[in-house]
């Protein structure tokens, strides 16, 4: 373990359970130095986020809902009562209705689409919002996306459109609050098994299409994310934002198939 990250105090938004990308990255943050707070979706999931924040070190746990401000509010309420300051923010948070992450796009309903776009879009800018005021040193902010976001996938419908307004809310925040030396970034993770992802139509079929075409020739996991996350969110980075980092196996760049890829 390094001391890239100690001194730095970081909240980790979407732990749901140690499959989730949060975790990858909240154990990176922590192996590095870093001293982390948590924020949780609802009641049911204390009892699986609790132990794992105790594991790295961590008792400062708050319910936060993103789709209700007030939520969001004493989310950072609280932070500013046991902190003070904030260095870091890790928004690793998506949902659309299962029933629409398989079949055409051209079907979104639009409580759906609305709903999709305000946990999955606006949720990060509302972060940012609350985030900038208690980061009074700088700061860096990161959030998830996917490759569904620049080009189609299958099922990924109305999570490609919510992804890509994601992205451009990275380069627009960027902008803003360059000035006050914070930094937004992404990180394109390619394919991981995790519960969101579970919700995706043929999730094994695309899985097994990224390990075959990749040119690492396999997927990544939480633990890669997590070392990319450490550099965007530690002084390593110091000179990125507005950035979309992938941490794909490389996916992103192919064009075709591989010639040795497997039948499917
Ligand atoms: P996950 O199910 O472990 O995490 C999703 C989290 O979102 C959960 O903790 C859930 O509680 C939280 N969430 C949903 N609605 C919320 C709300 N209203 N308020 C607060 N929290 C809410 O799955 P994951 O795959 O780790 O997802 C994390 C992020 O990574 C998502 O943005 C996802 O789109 C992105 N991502 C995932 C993959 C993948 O293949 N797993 C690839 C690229 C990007």
């Amino acid at each position: 373990s390094t001391t890239l990250m100690s001194g730095k105090r970081g909240l980790i938004m979407g732990l749901a359970n140690d499959k989730s990308i949060a975790w990858g990255i909240a154990k990176a943050c922590a192996e590095h130095g870093a001293e982390l707070a948590f924020s949780y979706q609802g009641g049911a999931l204390k009892k699986r986020v609790e132990p794992l924040a105790a594991q790295l070190g961590s008792d400062i746990l708050v319910e936060c809902d993103v789709s209700d401000p007030a939520s969001l509010d004493e989310l950072f309420a609280e932070l500013e009562r046991v902190w003070g300051r904030l260095d870091f923010v890790v928004h690793a948070i998506g949902f659309s209705d299962k029933a629409e992450l398989r079949g055409r796009y051209v079907d979104t309903s639009p409580e759906n689409f609305r709903t999709t776009m305000d946990i999955s879009v606006f949720s990060f800018t509302s972060v940012v919002q609350r985030a900038e005021k208690l980061m009074t040193e700088g700061g860096s902010c990161l959030t998830m996306t996917y490759y569904g976001a620049e080009k189609v996938m299958p099922h990924y419908n109305v999570m490609g459109v919510a992804k890509a307004a994601l992205e451009a809310s990275v380069m627009y925040l960027a902008e803003d609050l360059g000035k006050k030396g914070i930094r937004v970034n992404a990180i394109s993770a390619g394919p991981i098994k995790t519960l969101a992802a579970s919700g995706i139509g043929d999730f094994r079929y695309i899985m097994k299409w990224n390990e075959y075409n990749s040119p690492l020739r396999r997927n990544v996991t939480q633990d890669e994310v997590g070392k990319a996350s450490v550099y965007l969110l530690s002084d390593l980075g110091s000179g990125t934002t507005g950035e979309n980092l992938h941490v794909d196996a490389g996916y992103h760049v192919v064009g075709m198939k591989a010639v040795d890829a497997p039948d499917m």
